[in-house]
């Protein structure tokens, strides 16, 4: 019951004032976003894959509102990038970025997302990795699918993501997976309406099964953004089913979260990537962890209450 609500405040400017003023905010955030600078990040990049983990690395921020907020965007990537490239890491430090930080939902934001994007993705290719779109909510997915395309024309290793809430995800997953994308498939971290998503938890799980055969099935690359442990180990007997070797699908998790998980599936050999997010802008990005789990709120709560 608590989700929709704190969902619905992650979108709250009033809220967002509250929640970064509060004086104890920062050491909950700190689980969940390991860094506010790249001078703070590199260390836990250094952490996390001398461990054997991969990492795909996003720098927090969304629903920005000035063409200079977008560029800023695509400069502090081009940062993370040119700080990554003498680590020689290769694709074991990607990126992910979200294009309402590079300006989608500006005027003419479908091309300047585009424009933005771009050079992240052609810097990413230059240091031997490569770059994955999230999906956001679902009114900017037709635009994340056409600019994922036109990316994939010169970097055919672009990834995307689908998210199995929503209705049209089992036709997109057809169709990306013919066309052999690296796809990221997650459950889905937005508000919803009814008309486009399943509400109910067991109906998610159940699409979510079904999208990731289709993806094991298919020519892609299927990378299973899911901290389920019912999902791990269905993932595990469909991609034997499907003749799928390890390492031609990986696993992925967010920072913070099941970080014993992400060790054991790396030790059994597995491709395992861990989402981790850093910069000053993390409020959308903490909101949505608080609400995939109440009990994530109630630490933050108690804690403010400590103080
Ligand atoms: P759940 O059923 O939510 O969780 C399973 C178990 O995992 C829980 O019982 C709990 O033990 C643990 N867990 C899950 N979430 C938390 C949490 N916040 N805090 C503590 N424990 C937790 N969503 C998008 O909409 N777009 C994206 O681009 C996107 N990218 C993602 C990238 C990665 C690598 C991952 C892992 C998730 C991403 N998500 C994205 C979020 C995703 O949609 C889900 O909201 C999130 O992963 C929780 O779903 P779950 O599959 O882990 O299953």
């Amino acid at each position: 019951m608590l989700g929709p609500v704190i969902l619905a405040a992650s979108r709250s400017d009033r809220m967002r004032r509250l929640v970064s003023a509060a004086p104890v905010t920062k050491q909950v955030v700190d689980r969940f976003i390991p860094g506010e600078t790249v001078d703070e990040v590199l260390p836990i990049v250094r952490e996390l894959t001398g461990s054997g983990l991969e990492l795909t690395m996003d720098v927090v921020g969304e629903d920005i509102t000035t063409p200079e907020q977008a560029a800023a965007a695509r400069d502090a990537y081009l940062e993370l990038i040119d700080r990554l490239g003498p680590l020689a890491l290769g694709t074991r430090a990607e990126m992910s970025v979200k294009l309402s930080m590079f300006g989608q939902a500006l005027p003419g934001g479908h091309e300047r997302a585009l424009a933005n994007v771009r050079p992240v993705v052609e810097a990413a290719a230059a240091i031997g990795t490569t770059v994955t779109l999230d999906a956001e909510d679902h009114t900017t997915l037709d635009s994340m699918f056409a600019i994922h395309e036109e990316l994939r024309k010169d970097f055919p290793q672009t990834g995307c993501v689908i998210q199995a809430y929503l209705f049209r995800t089992e036709a997109d997953a057809r169709r990306l997976a013919a066309d052999g994308s690296r796809v990221r498939l997650v459950k889905g971290a937005y508000k919803e309406p009814a008309e486009v998503a399943h509400q109910q938890k067991h109906e998610i799980d159940k699409a979510y099964v079904r999208i990731l055969r289709t993806l094991m099935e298919g020519e892609g690359y299927p990378m299973i953004g899911s901290h389920d442990p019912r999902l791990i180990s269905i993932t595990q007997e469909l991609a034997r089913t499907a003749g799928r070797k390890i390492g031609e699908y990986e696993f992925q998790m967010l920072y913070g979260i099941r970080g014993d998980e992400h060790l054991r599936l790396a030790a059994e050999g597995h491709r395992m990537r861990v989402y981790t997010a850093y910069g000053t802008d993390w409020y959308g990005y903490f909101m949505r962890r608080l609400a995939e789990k109440p009990a994530n709120l109630r630490f933050f709560l108690r804690s403010m209450v400590s103080k």
